[in-house]
């Protein structure tokens, strides 16, 4: 990112800095680098996630001579909304477009008082998972933290939501939109600050979830920047499994991730959190009784519940979801087993609610791709965006 100071010194107002993916210490020393007291960073804080006000004109308890200082030397900017679609079970899906013209999603996945934001990291991923359509497409560049705090802001400012009194939009977060968010480590860790951050977003740490499929390194060092919860891609009971459909495991096999991820949970004050398992259940790959046998014993002693993802298929993917029954049958011997364990459900399957892969169908790339070009051909979005997306 770049850092206020330097922002401060430059005329150039194409590199104003972004406030909206300031965290709270970085909003302080932006204000001491204006030479201004710190309650400003509050105040200016508040008014930007409290209240989502965008125009420092609107800062009414800022002074003049402050509010036209940054005017001059910063901006609010969130990313730009390129399309937002309603599902009848009340799934609302956005493509946010972010600077340079790429689409990245994010979803907000209502279930009873609860609101889930499925929110992106970057724009495609490194890692190429085989079963997944955003490691298909490569990866093309990290999310900013504005970019990644903008999904919040957004989803929120979509519905109005700003201390209307109609309860919150957003009540639970998860990192599990395109991406791998530990290789976006620090502007990871800044949105999430404001995501827990009473001055912005004021979730619970338990709410906001982190997933990630193994960068060991990275994972090591998280417990000293961050306390949300961890999710784990494991979808594999061995190494010769999963170094098949995860590659990061040749470098980081089983053994070290669980390793890792538990120091993580135990170095939390809170005893009693677990990591969650992430499964994504692929016919004849990993969805056979043998496997979740083996998982069992792996899993043995591990404080851990497991989430079971029956594999959204996209054309060409090479992999098939597999049958009601072989997901019954593996759930069953992990429950039999003591785990716990759920199933993850298919929501928003009308507006392909993919959020890449958090819930709905990854989507019919073609079809879907036709829809978008129909839609933008008169916006101004080239197909190479549309293929980022899709791809
Ligand atoms: N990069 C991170 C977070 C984004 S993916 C990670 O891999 O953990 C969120 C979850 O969806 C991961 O567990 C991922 O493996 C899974 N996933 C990816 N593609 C999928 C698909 N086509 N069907 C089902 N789950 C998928
Ligand atoms: Fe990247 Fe996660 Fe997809 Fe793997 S599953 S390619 S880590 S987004």
């Amino acid at each position: 990112m770049t850092t206020p100071e330097t922002l401060i010194a430059s005329s150039d107002p194409a590199s104003k800095v972004n406030l909206l993916g300031l965290s709270r210490a970085q909003m302080e020393g932006f204000f001491s680098q204006l030479g201004e007291k710190r309650f400003r960073a509050e105040q200016v804080m508040k008014w930007i996630h409290h209240h989502g006000v965008r125009d420092f004109e609107q800062m009414t308890n800022l002074g003049r001579s402050l509010r036209e200082r940054l005017e001059q030397v910063a901006t609010i900017a969130p990313p730009e909304i390129a399309d937002q679609q309603d599902s009848a079970d009340g799934t609302r899906k956005w493509a946010i477009r972010v600077a340079g013209g790429a689409l990245v999603e994010a979803v907000l996945i209502p279930e009873g008082d609860r609101a889930t934001l499925c929110v992106s990291s970057q724009v495609g991923c490194s890692l190429d998972c085989k079963f997944c359509s955003t490691g298909k497409q490569g990866f093309q560049r990290d999310l900013t933290s504005a970019e990644i705090i903008g999904q919040v802001w957004l989803a929120i400012d979509s519905y109005d939501g700003w201390q209307s009194g109609k309860g919150r939009v957003v009540t639970n977060v998860v990192m599990m939109g395109m991406g791998e968010p530990l290789l976006n480590f620090d502007n990871v860790v800044a949105a999430m600050d404001l995501m827990t951050d009473d001055l912005a977003y004021g979730l619970s740490k338990r709410k906001v979830t982190l997933s990630t499929s193994g960068v060991v390194p990275a994972l090591d060092q998280l417990a000293e920047f961050s306390d949300v919860s961890l999710a784990v891609s494991l979808h594999a009971p061995n190494d010769a499994v999963r170094d098949q459909i995860v590659p990061i495991n040749r470098r980081y096999p089983i053994a070290d991730l669980l390793a890792s991820a538990r120091r993580y949970i135990d170095a939390q004050p809170d005893k009693k959190r677990v990591v969650t398992i992430e499964y994504t259940l692929l016919a004849g790959v990993n969805d056979q009784p043998e496997h979740a046998r083996e998982l069992c014993e792996l899993l043995e002693d591990y404080p851990c519940k497991i989430n079971l993802i029956p594999f959204n298929d996209f054309p060409n993917s090479g992999f098939k979801r597999p049958s009601g029954n072989a997901v019954s049958r593996f759930w069953q011997v992990l429950v039999d087993a003591g785990f716990i364990v759920t199933v993850r459900t298919t929501r928003g399957d009308d507006i392909d609610a993919a959020c890449g892969q958090l819930v709905g169908d990854v989507v019919d790339r073609t079809r879907r791709a036709a829809r978008y070009r129909e839609r933008y051909a008169a916006s101004g979005v080239s197909a190479a965006n549309m293929e980022e997306l899709h791809h």
